[in-house]
């Protein structure tokens, strides 16, 4: 068992700690917000007055962070973690940003010492909870067989993806497929409902026909078809809209340097960034089916 520091105790980043205490790990927890922090000690972790108190013994670091600009302040900003994490120490950082800023932060580290693997996930706040997360690694083999008995302890299925920032190609290309797929779903279910036809037997029948997708199936955006997701609970928990959107222009950051041609993803990423800007932003991502309603 290793000593893990784990800072970023929200939506996700509060289960995947549980996991690590629960596999038997040492583990040393920060967060902005204390009652985060408090959580996580109740179940047996420990915490320090500063972020710096957390990370001189660790082996590992995990970072779960909203975006980019708060892992490159983490790190390598004043008094950053740089100057405090012992070298031959691995970081982790499992928050979803750009390759930019995922190497610039790698080879900062790396000229102390430090290692580093970008390790984006994909399954959302149930398959934090569940353990059952998938992992897209970006870094070094060796650091990804570092890496991989800790990460087996909060995720199913973990993927070496290629070098630093191929963690978070792959994350942004899936992210940007939800969007597109999400935004289908709503808009498929919308058009049901208008012409008299109850969602859950059209959901029902979609399911078990060629629509079949990732939203039906665990996701579903329409209230009271399905239990314990975030459209049966006006929309709170799970994904935010938000954070949708910040990966979808960070997808569209990605097509603008490959030149590729991306027409779903940037129409989706218009329409996550409009339902946010409507005052949608915290609201779950699975919200975006109220666009297609009809006023009454
Ligand atoms: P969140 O906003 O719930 O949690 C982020 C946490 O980071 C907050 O508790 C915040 O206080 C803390 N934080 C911010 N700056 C900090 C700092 N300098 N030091 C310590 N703590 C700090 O977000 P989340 O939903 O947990 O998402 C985290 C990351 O995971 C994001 O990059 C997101 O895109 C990605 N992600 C989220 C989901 C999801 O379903 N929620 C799924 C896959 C990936």
């Amino acid at each position: 068992m290793a000593n893990v520091a784990f800072i970023g105790l929200g939506n996700m980043g509060g289960p995947m700690a549980s996991n690590l205490l629960k596999a038997g790990h040492k583990v040393a927890v920060f967060d902005l917000f204390p009652q985060a922090v408090a959580t996580l000690v109740a179940e047996g972790a420990t915490t320090a007055d500063t972020v710096a108190g957390t990370v001189t013994d660790a082996e590992f670091i995990v970072s779960m962070l909203p975006a980019g600009k708060h892992v490159e302040g983490l790190f390598l900003g004043d008094d950053g973690l740089i100057n405090h994490i012992k070298a031959g120490a691995l970081v982790i950082d499992s928050s979803t940003i750009d390759k930019t800023t995922v190497v610039k932060v790698a080879t900062a580290l790396s000229d102390k010492g430090i290692n580093f693997i970008d390790a984006p996930v994909s399954g959302g706040v149930g398959g934090a909870q569940a353990g059952t997360l998938s992992f897209m690694v970006g870094g070094s083999a060796s650091d990804f067989n570092t890496a991989k008995p800790v990460l087996d302890n909060m995720g199913k299925n973990i993927f070496h993806a290629g070098d630093h920032g191929a963690g978070q190609v792959a994350k942004v290309c899936n992210n940007m497929l939800l969007a597109i797929l999400m935004s289908g779903t709503s808009e498929a279910l919308q058009l049901g409902m208008d012409n008299g036809l109850d969602p859950k037997v059209l959901s029902e029948i979609m399911l078990q026909s060629s629509g079949r997708n990732w939203t039906l199936e665990v996701y579903n955006p329409c209230p009271g078809v399905m239990e314990n997701v975030p459209s049966s609970n006006d929309y709170n928990g799970g994904f935010m809209t938000d954070l949708m959107a910040k990966d979808l222009g960070l997808a569209m950051d990605t097509a603008v340097q490959s030149q590729s041609a991306t027409p779903m993803g940037t129409l989706a990423r218009s329409l996550f960034a409009l339902h946010a800007g409507k005052g949608n932003g915290a609201k779950d991502f699975s919200s975006i089916i109220k666009m297609f309603e009809k006023a009454k």
